[in-house]
């Protein structure tokens, strides 16, 4: 069975809402022995800007394959994670493969400005994740520009204002900022004219019913307007399809794309190769 088909099925045993205590007992002995074992590991999601056929960024997203359980979803454990405080020290690994990866990228001479990183709703107002990223842009040389950190716009909602100081203090630091998610959260578009994002991340359930649709096509269209009469950089998450991509096109806007239409999450390894031929 190829890895894609394990990995779906793997999905669908442990579903969260039907694991068991014992489950998330084993998610959270495991996750230091995993972390130390690489475990875990990333795969990176380019983001491609469609207008100068080029990459704008990857996005860095977790995987685990477990001993027992074999390719678990970030989906079910990254939650378990978050509600047993072990959220952050696995965010400071991803911080440090991340950093680690972006640095031998550069001496290769890939052509990647950016790298993003998913930061969780309650780390982001922490002084030790500045410190953390500090220190890993430092040990890498690397300059904050070719960073990102992608927070939802969920977790932003939960503390409206220590947020929007935490982000406020990431940009002086030269750090981009991405509202992730947007739209599936009902932040009122006051915030959103406050908020000192660098960057909107469209969610992936704005575009699924896209061109078909046109109620949603229309929805959209004004979103991807909004964002850019606020001088924020559009991310359309969740491409699939050649229409959808044309739709895209169609608005006239400078837009960011990502999705499986272009790439699916892939291993180090196999980027450089798909960035040759892309
Ligand atoms: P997200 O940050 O919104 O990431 C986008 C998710 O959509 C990823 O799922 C990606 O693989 C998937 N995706 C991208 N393009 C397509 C597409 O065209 N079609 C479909 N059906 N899916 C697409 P993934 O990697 O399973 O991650 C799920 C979520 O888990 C992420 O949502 C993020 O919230 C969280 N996550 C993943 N990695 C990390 C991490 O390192 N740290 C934290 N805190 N959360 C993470
Ligand atoms: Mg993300
Ligand atoms: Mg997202
Ligand atoms: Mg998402």
């Amino acid at each position: 069975a190829s890895p894609t088909i394990s990995y779906k099925l793997e999905v669908i045993r442990f579903d969260p809402v039907i694991h068991t205590l014992s489950f998330e007992q084993e998610i959270l002995n495991s996750i230091d022995q995993a972390m130390e074992n690489d475990e875990l590991f990333l795969v990176y999601q380019p983001k491609v800007n469609v207008n100068a056929h080029k990459i704008d960024g990857l996005e860095a997203l977790i995987r685990w394959n477990h001993p027992h359980y074999g390719f678990l979803s970030p989906a079910i454990f990254i939650p378990i994670l978050e509600q047993n405080q072990r959220i952050c020290d696995v965010t400071d690994w991803v911080i440090q493969k991340a950093s680690k990866q972006f640095r031998k990228w550069h001496e290769q001479k890939l052509p990647v400005f950016q790298i993003a990183i998913n930061i969780p709703g309650e780390y982001v107002t922490s002084p030790r994740l500045m410190k953390k990223l500090k220190k890993a842009l430092v040990q890498n040389n690397i300059d904050p520009i070719h960073f990102e950190l992608e927070i939802t716009e969920t977790s932003v909602i939960e503390s409206v204002e220590s947020t929007m100081r935490a982000i406020s203090a990431f940009r002086e630091a030269g750090f981009s900022v991405a509202l992730d998610d947007f739209g599936t959260g009902i932040s009122s578009l006051s915030n959103l004219r406050q908020m000192p994002i660098s960057t909107l991340k469209i969610d992936k359930s704005f575009i699924d019913e896209v061109p078909k649709s046109k109620k949603d096509s229309s929805i959209l269209g004004a979103i991807i307007a909004l964002g850019h009469s606020l001088n924020l950089t559009i991310v359309i998450e969740g491409v699939e399809t050649k229409d959808q991509v044309d739709f895209l096109l169609s608005t006239g806007f400078q837009l960011t794309l990502q999705g499986y239409y272009y790439a699916k999450p892939m291993m180090a390894t196999e980027l450089s190769e798909w960035i040759e031929k892309f």
